[in-house]
């Protein structure tokens, strides 16, 4: 399946915020978005204009990275979202917030999208008593998803068992014994990324 395999922090110097890819070393100092708050390349420190069209472009970039999804994914999951009931923007929103890899990251399970991505990759993961290794399904209310028993005894796991992790209020955890449960779907109020979702509608509406 492809995948980006380049630097991450330069995605988040691409569009001039963090993306928090990189688990910890966001909340560090070694942030480049800190360090470098323009963005990269030989042009990266020039002033520029941006038309209506490029700040439609930056935002579904900017959505695109924050869930580590590539371009054709992500044109689906908005043609599913307008072709639901309700609002565009916010159906593809909580579409993404669904994604196994999501839930994984917002139930505190990995530090970072990416990690999550990566440890469902590997099969760290039950959904519903099942073994999953697929990031991009979508969870639904009432699932429990819960670090497989061979998996919780390694370090990675029992760390978390001692850490205070907060977890957003559709999900509930049990550290102990590592299984979270989909209380309910994320409304837009629940999903605290900063981004302009009407920007894409704009974008794929043209
Ligand atoms: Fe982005 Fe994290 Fe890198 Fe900072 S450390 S630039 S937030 S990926």
């Amino acid at each position: 399946m492809a995948r980006y395999t380049g630097p991450s922090c330069r995605l988040c110097r691409r569009e001039g915020q963090k993306l928090f890819l990189k688990g910890e070393r966001c909340y560090s100092t070694k942030c480049a978005i800190d360090r470098r708050n323009y963005a990269p390349g030989q042009h990266g420190q020039g002033r520029k204009k941006i038309s209506d069209y490029g700040l439609q472009l930056r935002e579904k970039q900017k959505a695109k990275r924050f869930y580590g999804v590539l371009e054709t994914q992500f044109k689906n999951y908005f043609e599913k979202a307008a072709s639901k009931p309700g609002i565009t923007g916010e159906n593809l929103l909580t579409m993404l917030e669904t994604r196994l890899d999501n839930v994984v990251f917002r139930m505190g399970f990995a530090s970072s999208r990416k990690e999550a991505k990566q440890l469902v990759r590997h099969g760290h993961f039950q959904l519903n008593g099942h073994k999953v290794n697929i990031p991009s399904l979508t969870v639904s209310e009432g699932d429990v998803i819960k670090v497989k028993e061979n998996s919780s005894n390694s370090p990675k796991f029992k760390e978390l068992k001692e850490a205070a992790v907060n977890t957003p209020g559709w999900v509930s955890v049990d550290f102990e014994k590592l299984e979270g449960k989909v209380i309910s779907y994320p409304t837009r109020q629940d999903i605290d990324i900063p981004i302009e979702e009407y920007l894409i509608v704009e974008l794929y509406s043209k």
